[in-house]
């Protein structure tokens, strides 16, 4: 993952979910760079059209926060990153 630490949980979902966890307290900077880099997709929201293009110019991207509805997908995007 980004940094040595080790998650050691009894079950795979915990450890999942903890290292989700993980992921949103402190390196939710990181996430969000590579969510800009790599995502091309539609916003999570499902009344919503965004679609997201991936990018390497910053300002053409607006991060985790959907600039259409407002939704924030750093929870989804964490969690799609720990079961990977
Ligand atoms: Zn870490
Ligand atoms: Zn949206």
């Amino acid at each position: 993952m980004y940094c040595d630490t080790v998650i050691e949980t009894e079950t795979e979902d915990e450890r999942n979910e903890q290292g989700r966890q993980h992921l949103l307290e402190h390196h939710h900077t990181e996430l969000e760079q590579r969510f800009k880099r790599e995502y091309t997709g539609d916003c999570q929201n499902q009344d919503c059209s965004h679609h997201f293009e991936a990018t390497d110019e910053d300002e053409d991207h607006s991060g985790f926060v959907c600039p259409h509805c407002g939704f924030d997908h750093a929870e989804w995007y964490a969690g799609m990153l720990t079961v990977e």
